[in-house]
């Protein structure tokens, strides 16, 4: 028994090793041979039963060791650009839309298909002032990239069709994975749905909650031409966003412009 689960454990470990080496660019794993992860061989006092048969996990792919080829990290001008991730939300977005509308600059809204379903008229005002979209993801799913392709390509398509059923002939033309967890296989689907992966170039960390001043110091410490700056108007409180941002969309206005990416 304990020989046996030693080797199961080698030959997940193997495979592991296998798929992940480097930028992979091989053939997708889901067309790989099913192999049980490592860790349902492990330990062998886990299986009660010698006779007992354990369903395999659905396997992840290995994240590569550094970001895939093909991401957008700037704007393609000297402009520097404002992604806003993970909503729409009712108590923030509406606020950085009048930020965005006060300054008369336009920004990108990486949204999240269940919050497009909820607030659908949310998403018509981002794209009735102006604003460009990118899909990021039906359920903010950190493995997303990691799935078998058929499960990313369904869900990113699902992520559109909820956006275009509140904006019919809405453009979307960027995708963003949650996390910047991207692989080379969410990168060619998204590719294949005419979506470019829009990935940064700076993180101010919102996401973690600092201050309002520590986000602003740390994009305007950062800002470059081009830059394309990460933010969020959802996925939790996000008031010291919004204040670094009524200060940030004046400064980045002055000494770069603020667009859309091109
Ligand atoms: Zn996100």
């Amino acid at each position: 028994m304990r020989h046996r689960a030693l080797l199961a454990g080698l030959t997940g470990l193997l495979t592991l090793l296998v798929a992940g080496c480097g930028d992979d660019t091989g053939p997708p794993a889901a067309s790989a041979p099913a192999s049980p992860p490592p860790s349902a061989a492990l330990p062998p006092e886990a299986s009660p039963s010698p006779t007992r048969t354990v369903a395999p996990k659905p396997r992840l792919r290995p994240l590569p060791a550094k970001l895939p080829a093909g991401l957008v990290r700037t704007t393609g001008s000297e402009k520097v650009a404002l992604t806003f991730d993970d909503g729409p939300s009712p108590t923030w977005t509406p606020k950085v839309l009048d930020q965005l509308k006060a300054a008369k600059v336009k920004a990108t809204f990486c949204v999240v298909g269940t919050q497009v379903r909820k607030h659908p008229e949310l998403l018509r005002r981002i794209v009735r002032e102006g604003h460009q979209l990118c899909n990021h993801s039906w359920n903010h799913d950190l493995d997303l990239a990691r799935r078998p392709i058929p499960e990313i390509r369904a869900d990113l398509v699902r992520t559109n069709r909820e956006i275009r059923r509140a904006v019919p002939d809405a453009k979307v033309p960027f995708y963003r994975q949650p996390g910047g967890r991207w692989t080379a296989e969410v990168v060619k689907v998204a590719k294949q749905l005419d979506m470019r992966s829009l990935h940064w170039t700076i993180d101010p960390k919102d996401w973690a909650k600092p201050s309002a001043t520590t986000i602003e110091k740390r994009v305007k410490r950062s800002a470059r031409p081009g830059a394309v700056v990460l933010l969020h108007d959802g996925g939790g409180n996000r008031s010291a966003t919004l204040a670094a941002c009524s200060k940030l969309i004046t400064v980045l206005k002055r000494d770069h412009g603020v667009s859309k990416i091109a």
